[in-house]
């Protein structure tokens, strides 16, 4: 007779250590009683999805606020999904929106006494673990093929049963030890089953920081655990894992809540203590039928967390975006911490919705205009200059031409009580920016400038002509106004809207006309900043150059 203990080493002769030795290895964690050791567990299979990073981020906040540990590790046993290069990518993008690991996989490297943190170098570890269950009894070995497997769907498909490898389908339970040894040395190909005990019409009572407690049916698959490339499957992997690094709160998508009662099983079956639990919501959108689904990473350009990061958005301003999603009272808190020191919100599960989100871009333009707005000059030059060196090629040569002329414009109406708040990201600047430098003017006014069809050209010409010979700029921004108005006034444009109401047909415009010919003259823009900053940075000699031009041309 061929007992589970001489099955197990059939299988395993090379696994000498136990999991005694194992806990002994990855010891209780010595931390401050509340702290949280919470995980983000990519697997490298693309780019960061802005789910992804909302799970990261509240790993990361509920270690920071508990004086936790928050760790990465890399969930690679599904080598066939594997994109290259695509872990260390995830790690510098979390990175740049400053969530960096306590400890863990870290790209090239890692750190930590509780590793190796991905998960293909952890194959010894799993098998440890394995032995165990099937010198248990708990597991054992399959040898069904793609075909076998595809019949019993079959079958149970005829028979409206459900799906999946379990009881009387479960042919391989059935085999004795001394078949299971036949087969092994006989070399056929398998892969090894959890036996689960578990009963779908029993219900298993779970606890999700999220959801509250609530009762799923059991589990009851054998399923995979270790796979015929000599890995495990996520489920197993991620419960030893978990175990040995000691998380306590395992945070992660709602999508997982379905696979708990596996999760569950498996720990009780290895006499562990399960982690707690929180699921969180899904970030949705709505979709082209007017129905909302899924932030889709096919159809949708913000589920990438690159597509902020190219168009440039300050990197706080998703994350506050997202933290309005995490719980209901940070809108609030934010504003009247005047949209600064995030990291004093105290987060809390009880205040996320279990609705998931709908992904709100009109939110995040607001932040982001809100946090640039309060950066100074320096800031802004640091910020545009890191964004366009990887991004945006043409923007950082510009920036790069005289630093001091670019942190005049961006200074613009910046250093008061209220600054505007015209800047929502950093891609957009070279458009709007780019008429304060002359060749790039000059090239923008080759094709035309498009004033408005009510004023005809003689009009234009000799209002920028009295503009050009009689507007000073050695002036304070009001007294330039008045200035502006009273060479309106001469060419019949009204000093106001008030006034121009009363009497429509005495005059040709407003002052605000007159503005916006100059403003179209001198930045080719319908918009542009505060015109009086605009010609202080452009000098009078530029305006005048710019203005006599467009004349020449009308
Ligand atoms: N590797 C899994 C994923 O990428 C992680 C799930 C978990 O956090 O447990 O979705």
């Amino acid at each position: 007779m061929v007992t589970n203990k001489e099955l197990a080493e059939l299988i395993f002769p090379e696994i000498k250590e136990t999991i005694e030795d194992l806990e002994k290895r990855y010891p209780e964690r010595d931390l401050p009683n509340g702290a949280e050791v919470t995980r983000f567990a990519p697997s490298p299979t693309g780019f960061l999805h802005t789910g992804s990073l909302f799970t990261s981020l509240i790993c990361h906040k509920v270690a920071k606020d508990t004086n936790g540990v928050f760790y990465v590790r890399l969930e690679d046993t599904d080598t066939k999904r594997e994109i290259q290069g695509s872990g260390e990518q995830l790690l510098q993008q979390l990175h740049l929106f400053n969530i960096d690991p306590d400890e863990g996989y870290l790209g090239n490297s890692e750190k930590g006494n509780y590793g190796p943190y991905v998960q293909s170098k952890r194959a010894d570890i799993y098998k440890v673990v394995i032995k165990y269950l099937l010198e248990q009894g708990l597991a054992y070995p399959c040898f069904c093929s793609q075909e076998e497997l595809e019949d019993i769907r079959k079958e149970q498909e005829k028979k409206k049963d459900n799906p999946g490898y379990y009881g009387e389908y479960a042919k391989c339970r059935y085999l004795t030890n001394e078949q299971r040894k036949e087969k092994i040395l006989n070399g056929e190909p398998f892969v090894i089953r959890f036996k689960s005990s578990g009963d779908h019409t029993n219900k298993v009572a779970v606890t999700d920081l999220v959801h509250g407690d609530f009762e799923i049916a059991q589990n009851d698959l054998d399923i995979v655990i270790y796979k015929s490339d000599g890995l495990p499957t996520y489920h197993f992997a991620h419960v030893c894992d978990d175990h040995f690094m000691r998380t306590t709160t395992v945070i992660r998508g709602e999508e997982w809540i379905a696979s708990l009662p596996i999760h569950v099983e498996l720990f009780a079956a290895l006499g562990w203590k399960a982690p707690k639990y929180a699921h969180l919501p899904v970030i949705m959108k709505i979709g082209e039928n007017g129905n909302k689904r899924k932030l889709s990473k096919r159809l949708d350009n913000e589920a990438a967390v690159s597509y902020f990061l190219k168009d440039g958005y300050p990197s706080e301003a998703l994350v506050m975006y997202l933290m309005t999603i995490a719980n209901s009272n940070f809108e609030e808190w934010i504003f009247e911490h005047h949209f600064e020191n995030m990291d004093e919100f105290k987060f809390s599960f009880d205040k996320m919705s279990l609705e998931g989100a709908l992904f709100d871009m009109g939110k995040v333009n607001f932040f982001s205009k809100e946090i640039l707005g309060k950066k100074n000059k320096y800031e802004i030059r640091d910020m545009a200059k890191a964004y366009s060196q990887e991004f945006n090629p043409e923007l950082y040569s510009l920036i790069c031409r005289d630093e001091d002329f670019f942190m005049d414009i961006m200074n613009i109406e910046r250093e008061k009580e209220n600054p505007r708040k015209d800047y929502e990201k950093f891609g957009d600047l070279y458009d709007r920016i780019g008429f304060f430098y002359n060749d790039i003017y000059d090239n923008l006014s080759s094709n035309g400038l498009s004033f408005n069809e009510k004023f005809n050209n003689q009009v234009i010409k000799e209002v920028l002509t009295d503009v050009r010979d009689n507007l000073s700029l050695e002036q304070d921004e009001q007294s330039w106004f008045n200035n502006m108005k009273e060479i309106g006034e001469k060419h019949g444009f009204a000093p106001n809207g008030k006034t121009f109401k009363q009497n429509p047909d005495a005059y040709k415009g407003t002052v605000g006309d007159v503005a916006e010919m100059i403003r179209i003259t001198l930045s080719t823009r319908k918009n542009s900043p505060n015109l009086y900053y605009v010609m202080q940075i452009l000098k009078k000699e530029e305006c005048n150059r710019r203005i006599n031009s467009v004349i020449s041309n009308l």
